[in-house]
């Protein structure tokens, strides 16, 4: 046809017109969204594996677009990322989160640590000491209070550099986790040369384990050696009863996921720390 050559049209069929539009609108949302409070946290628990109770929790961030309605992280954080807008993104969850800790535990309500998941981006173009250190100045929270959830997407550079900041963050008292561990580029190796509080598993070694004895053996030779380099064990996404026990019967020292609860809104959780 005549229109071949033209990029525009092949490319913009009206059946993907949506899906970009979307896209862009999204985009261009994010900045509008910070200024306009439009983002908030919910919190999920972190469970204790031995004795059953509240260790701390995490903090997951919530959009709710005035036309899209509520946007999935998974939706709007690779976008940021792409964008670089994440550095303001998750300075605004870090901040949140330790401002409504600090506020809870002035209340009196139970003490614990919340963590905030920071983007790979933050090591190498931020200033994460210094976002940090803002941070916990404004907001007065005690920085043993604080856990930062970092993925294996940060060891792909400038290693040095990497364990200086983390050296650094872990001289304040604020402790480190692998998020997502196992999906990623690093080994059991670069973890030992880390000081790392802890690992989590990500969701996929959990889900079968009960039934898959590969995968079950994969995980317990996994957290063996995280415990050898006298690092916990957390496991993600876990939601049936099994999956608990299984977790538990390998030594896990934390279980999170939709079988203790979901992520709840800053109201909600409070009640839990009553
Ligand atoms: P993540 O850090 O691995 O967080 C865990 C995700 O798994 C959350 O999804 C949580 O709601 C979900 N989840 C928890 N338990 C279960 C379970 O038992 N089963 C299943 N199927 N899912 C469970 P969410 O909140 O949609 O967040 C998705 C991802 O978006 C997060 O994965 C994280 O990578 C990113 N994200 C979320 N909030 C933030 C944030 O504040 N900053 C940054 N940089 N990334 C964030
Ligand atoms: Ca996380
Ligand atoms: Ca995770
Ligand atoms: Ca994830």
């Amino acid at each position: 046809a005549k229109e071949e050559g033209n990029g525009y049209y092949r490319f913009f069929k009206p059946s993907l017109a949506p899906l970009v539009e979307e896209k862009m609108q999204i985009d261009n949302g994010l900045y509008k969204a910070l200024k306009e409070e439009q983002f908030s946290l919910h919190y999920q628990p972190k469970i204790n594996a031995a004795t059953g109770e509240l260790c701390g929790i995490e903090a997951l961030i919530r959009w709710s677009h005035p036309e899209l309605g509520m946007v999935p992280p998974d939706k709007f954080i690779p976008l940021a990322e792409e964008s670089g807008f994440i550095l303001e993104i998750d300075n605004w969850v870090f901040r949140e989160a330790c401002r409504q800790n600090k506020e809870w535990q002035d209340a009196g309500l139970k003490k614990i640590s919340v963590s905030v998941n920071i983007s790979a981006r933050h090591f190498f173009q931020g200033n994460l000491k210094e976002m940090v250190e803002r941070g916990l100045a404004d907001t007065g929270l005690d920085p043993h209070y604080v856990s930062l959830e970092i993925t294996e997407g940060v060891f792909m550079r400038n290693m040095e550099q990497v364990i200086e900041t983390i050296l650094y963050l872990r001289g304040r008292g604020i402790q480190i986790s692998i998020d997502d561990f196992g999906t990623g580029y690093s080994s059991l190796n670069q973890l030992q040369r880390l000081p790392i509080s802890d690992v989590k598993l990500d969701r996929s070694f959990i889900r079968g384990i009960t039934s898959d004895e590969k995968k079950s053996s994969i995980v317990k030779a996994i957290i063996d050696l995280v415990h050898s380099m006298n690092m916990k064990v957390v496991a993600e996404g876990v939601e049936t009863a099994d999956e608990s026990q299984f977790c538990k019967d390998l030594r896990c020292d934390e279980l999170q996921g939709y079988l203790f609860s979901r992520p709840l809104p800053a109201e909600q959780l409070k009640e839990l720390l009553k």
